[in-house]
């Protein structure tokens, strides 16, 4: 494992940010060693978790309380044997020991990586020569080397197993595949421990079954197992995994036992195998919620696209604190006198190396690390700034519209901090309207009306976004006092194609207007969109025929 040629091109920080995702997607701890100096130089949460942080301290000290590096320290003479199994596990977890490869640190030099493995068995596994003796006798496992609950081998003997095979027959090509049992939680949950003890059991059996005594199988906790084959065809992969499907789904319990597997072609032979399973295990991740798909093959774009969300992660903060994100806006015009009134706050990431980032390349991974809390309330800032900044030129401020995200429903107190920045600003809230995507409606429509409830009352105007997008219907809003729909894009350019979706949208702005809501039109691109929703009676229309999102000062360019 070579992290210098995966960290490539960045700098320090960039590469430890990388090395964390990396690092910190599996379940293990793992601790990295450098080679020379005996110096610990990286651990990752898991490890901190379990045992402190020992950054800066000597692997001696750490992996056996010794002032001076053990005699035949397993590091040392790991120079023949790349993988090796210590007995220092007694110092943190009767239960677990560490495994040992030899990796390249990011700045080049040579380093140990060890990872902790827990075991079943009390039991020790012996080191090195002791384990290449038993694979040559793979019929007699060792107590310490069997899951206790299935009796087929634990992870630890499929690290030794795996590695050895894979590294040391050049000439064929392998793949390693993890599976786990969909939803097995609610298995435990609605049958009880000793079902679900019953059934892993019986999906160890299984794997025995097809694979015999060849010892490439495991569990490797709780309902993940997995197993290595030498392949040729991926479709080779795709039929052992089909006949293992079979056999577990024609189980003998009387309930659906589905399987989600993952595959991870092995390229470079220096991985550890650990984080090869973590990548067929994240494969596996991707068919989760595809009821089509059953297995998905690791691929480099997932490490790209982990590297890119990284480099975003790591250049998020500074972004903020340098004012890289810039307030675009984008008028909305009336549609009967065709005047500018209003326009939506949309966020751009004016980033200096790449170029200006759209939203979707960072709203999306913001509001998953909740970031967006910061973003959106610089948003609403510079929103507030600008209003006040028309205001003292002795303008009739245009309301602008800011994006309210998930998030902020259920983590912030979203009406102290709009109250602080109107009250900050000294601006009316009926200046600020708010954008709260449909599909929140969906969520805790209780909460969110309470939430809505309180804005309302300050004096905030409520717009539904995307409305039509999901399953919402003027029914669900009915009940919450918003002052607005806004038609989403998608929706209108599906309905109106057809005459029947015509007649659909024509409805829904008719009830919208009966229940005294404003309707606004976005996505307006096209002569026929503006023809269709004035006959419509629809009010307010937003779009590229009229305008696309603007920097504010191209936006003064309007008359107001
Ligand atoms: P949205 O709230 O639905 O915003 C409308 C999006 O439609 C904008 O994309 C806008 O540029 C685009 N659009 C407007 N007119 C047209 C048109 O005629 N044709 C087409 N094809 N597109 C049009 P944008 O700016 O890329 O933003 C995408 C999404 O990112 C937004 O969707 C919003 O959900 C989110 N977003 C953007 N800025 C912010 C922000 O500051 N905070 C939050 N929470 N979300 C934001
Ligand atoms: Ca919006
Ligand atoms: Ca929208």
């Amino acid at each position: 494992m070579n992290f210098g040629e995966i960290t490539e091109g960045l700098d320090v920080e960039g590469a430890k940010h990388v090395i964390d995702s990396i690092l910190n997607a599996g379940f293990s701890a793992t601790i990295v060693i450098n080679r020379s100096s005996f110096e610990i130089i990286y651990e990752n949460k898991k490890a901190r978790e379990l045992i402190g942080s020992k950054i800066g301290c000597a692997c001696h000290e750490v992996f056996c309380t010794k002032e001076v590096p053990c005699q035949g320290c397993p590091i040392v003479s790991l120079e023949n044997t790349s993988i090796l199994i210590s007995k220092y596990e007694e110092l943190f977890d009767e239960k677990a020991t560490w495994v040992f490869s030899n990796i390249q640190w990011f700045d080049g030099k040579d380093a140990i990586m060890a990872t902790l493995v827990k075991l079943e068995d009390k039991q020790n596994i012996s080191i090195s020569n002791d384990v290449i003796e038993l694979s040559d006798d793979k019929r007699n496992l060792r107590k310490s080397e069997v899951d206790n609950l299935t009796n087929i081998p634990n992870y630890a003997k499929f690290y030794i197993d795996a590695e050895s095979t894979i590294r040391s027959n050049l000439d064929k090509q392998y793949a390693i595949i993890v599976f786990d049992i969909d939803r097995f939680k609610n298995i435990n949950d609605l049958y009880g421990m000793s079902k679900g003890d019953e059934v892993l059991k019986f999906v160890g059996n299984v794997l025995r079954d097809t694979f015999g005594c060849s010892g490439n199988y495991a569990r490797m906790h709780s309902d993940m197992f997995s197993f290595y084959m030498e392949y040729d065809r991926k479709i080779d992969i795709i039929r052992v995994i089909e006949k293992i499907r079979k056999k577990i789904s024609s189980n003998g319990v009387d309930f659906d036992l589905n399987t989600s597997f993952g595959i991870y072609l092995v390229q470079d032979r220096g991985v550890p195998i650990n984080l090869m399973c973590d990548r067929a295990m994240v494969a596996s991740k991707t068919t989760k919620g595809d009821v089509m798909r059953f297995c998905a093959f690791y691929d480099e774009q997932y490490r790209e696209d982990m590297l890119r969300i990284s480099e975003i992660e790591h250049d998020m903060h500074k972004a903020l604190e340098e004012r890289q994100f810039q307030m675009y806006l984008q008028p909305k015009f009336r549609l009967d006198t065709e005047a500018l009134c209003g326009a939506e706050v949309l966020a751009r990431w004016l980033h200096p190396s790449k170029g200006i980032i759209p939203p979707v390349d960072f709203i999306p991974l913001f509001e998953k690390n909740g970031f967006i809390l910061k973003l959106d309330e610089y948003m609403w800032e510079e929103a507030c700034k600008t209003l006040r900044s028309w205001i003292d030129e002795g303008r009739e401020p245009i309301p602008l519209s800011v994006n309210i995200s998930r998030y902020h429903i259920n983590h912030n107190n979203l009406e102290n901090v709009l109250m602080g920045l109107v009250k900050k600003y000294d601006i009316k809230p009926e200046y600020l309207h708010l954008e709260i995507t449909e599909s929140l409606f969906l969520d805790n429509p209780e909460e969110l009306n309470r939430v809505l409830e309180r804005l309302k009352k300050q004096g905030f105007f409520l717009e539904v976004d995307d409305f039509g997008s999901g399953y919402s219907s003027l029914n669900l809003i009915r009940n919450i006092s918003v002052d607005t729909i806004k038609i989403d894009k998608d929706f209108l350019d599906s309905e109106i194609a057809s005459e029947k979706g015509q007649i659909v949208v024509n409805h829904t702005i008719d009830m919208a207007k009966d229940l005294r809501l404003q309707v606004i039109a976005e996505g307006v691109e096209t002569k026929a969109h503006v023809d269709f929703l004035k006959k419509s009676r629809c009010d307010i229309a937003q779009g590229y025929y009229f305008a696309k999102p603007m920097p504010l000062d191209e936006f003064m360019k309007f008359d107001f």
